[in-house]
């Protein structure tokens, strides 16, 4: 078995233990140098996140909440596509939004009550 050059030997960027660097325990990356074991689960998560639809930016938590206060219940299935929330929080946000949408119904249809009855006595008027 060969010696491993000195200048070879470098300290995972990640886990700190010394690995061989441009060898088969570990590699040298411009980001650092990372150990067999490391790499492997950098290599896992980057694969993941590759693979998730919840990564796409319209499922983040900033956006959801944004798209549900630009259009109440419209935005509720990207709510429950997304991943970010938890299920306790999307039945919350859910009702929140609900309870919101039923209110500004009743405040629509009290504000067309009172507009036809304002119409109806300028007619009046006019008769
Ligand atoms: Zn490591």
């Amino acid at each position: 078995m060969p010696k491993p050059d000195k200048t070879s030997i470098d300290k995972c960027s990640t886990c700190g233990n010394f690995t061989l660097s441009t060898s088969a325990h570990g590699i040298s990356l411009p980001e650092g140098t990372f150990c067999k074991d490391c790499l492997a689960e950098l290599v896992k998560i980057g694969l993941a996140q590759r693979t998730q639809k919840t990564v796409r930016w319209y499922y983040s938590i900033p956006f959801v909440i944004l798209e549900l206060l630009l259009f109440g219940p419209f935005a509720l299935p990207l709510l429950w596509k997304s991943d970010r929330f938890s299920s306790l929080v999307k039945v919350v946000l859910t009702l929140i939004v609900a309870i919101f949408t039923v209110l500004i119904a009743i405040y629509a249809m009290a504000l067309i009550k009172k507009a036809s009855a304002y119409f109806q006595s300028t007619i009046d008027l006019l008769e």
